[in-house]
């Protein structure tokens, strides 16, 4: 006989921006757990979707009367568009906009700014574990902000990760993610290139894979993206191609604008940019591995 979330923090009303297959994930898992949630997307067949799941569908961004606001757009075009098009004159001060997607630390910055101006908290808080850890609350979220804004909205990120890490201030949670699909967008490359060495040296991927995956080679990469959608053919990881290569993109963008070369870092965003020539933008990002470097399929 537990009170319900809303009762427990004060009243949260939560709002989700963009209900597709991260930002749905998560505010079923909000609903599954007792917080009201509403949320806004324009397309009919993601808010047939949410209203299906229990989630109250409002006709904008703008119209979100919530305090907590999640963000789950595709590109930070969208994020800022949503922030400044409506969505933050209509909040109340104390309230904060948590943005999750994968988007870059000058426009986290930028709107961070404007959120504080008018008493808003605004946290980049990126996530990984991909729509099954959105649906099963088993995210990893990397927080970029102030604590004090974190600590309003911790009650509901909590209740949608497995994992919940303050990184630093603004930014710094689109930098950390940006890292990290750096490495996975590498490890997809390099895992495949040592399963084609093994393969063509006798011994076949998953005799091998079950000593990577016991010894040092090992990675996320072969150790879930192999056997469960990889190895199986079953590339439904609900990752595309077109977001792994705006991820590889914006990491290269961070590297330019820090002045480093990074050699292999630099081929591997080649390689990514280059698979749109043979790989479409829907495609699931694992496909990356059926092409060889010289971009035939093996
Ligand atoms: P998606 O394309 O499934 O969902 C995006 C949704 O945003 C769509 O339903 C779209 O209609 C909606 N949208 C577009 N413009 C909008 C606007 N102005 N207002 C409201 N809604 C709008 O993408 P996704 O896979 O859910 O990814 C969302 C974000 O999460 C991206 O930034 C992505 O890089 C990041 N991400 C995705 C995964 C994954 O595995 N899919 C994992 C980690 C992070």
């Amino acid at each position: 006989m537990s009170a319900s979330p809303s009762a427990e923090t004060g009243a949260s009303r939560i709002a989700v921006i963009g209900l597709g297959q991260m930002g749905l994930g998560m505010a079923t898992t909000l609903l599954g757990k007792g917080f009201a949630v509403s949320g806004f997307d324009p397309s009919a067949e993601r808010q047939r979707l949410a209203r299906e799941a229990g989630v109250t569908v409002v006709a904008g961004a703008g119209e979100a009367a919530a305090n907590i606001v999640i963000l789950s757009l595709p590109l930070a075009r969208h994020v800022a568009e949503t922030v400044e098009g409506g969505l933050l004159a209509g909040l109340a001060p104390g309230s904060v906009i948590v943005d999750t997607s994968t988007s870059e630390a000058a426009v986290s910055r930028r709107l961070a700014e404007a959120c504080a101006a008018r008493g808003v908290g605004f946290l980049d808080a990126p996530v990984s574990g991909g729509p099954s850890g959105a649906r099963t609350g088993a995210l990893t979220m990397m927080v970029g902000g102030e604590a004090a804004h974190l600590d309003v909205a911790r009650p509901a990120l909590e209740a949608m990760t497995a994992k919940l890490i303050h990184v630093g201030p603004s930014g710094a949670g689109n930098v950390a993610k940006l890292v990290n699909n750096l490495l996975v967008a590498a490890h997809l490359i390099t895992v495949s290139e040592a399963m084609r060495l093994s393969e063509a040296a006798g011994v076949p991927t998953a005799d091998v894979l079950k000593v990577v995956n016991a010894a040092s080679g090992r990675s996320a990469v072969s150790e879930v993206n192999y056997p469960r959608w990889i190895e199986n053919g079953a590339f439904d990881s609900g990752f595309t191609m077109g977001l792994m290569r705006k991820d590889v993109g914006l990491a290269a963008a961070l590297a330019a604008e820090a002045g480093l070369e990074l050699p292999v870092s630099g081929l591997v965003a080649r390689l990514w940019a280059a698979s749109a020539e043979r790989l479409a933008d829907g495609e699931d990002f694992n496909r990356i591995v059926a092409l060889s470097p010289e971009g035939q399929t093996p």
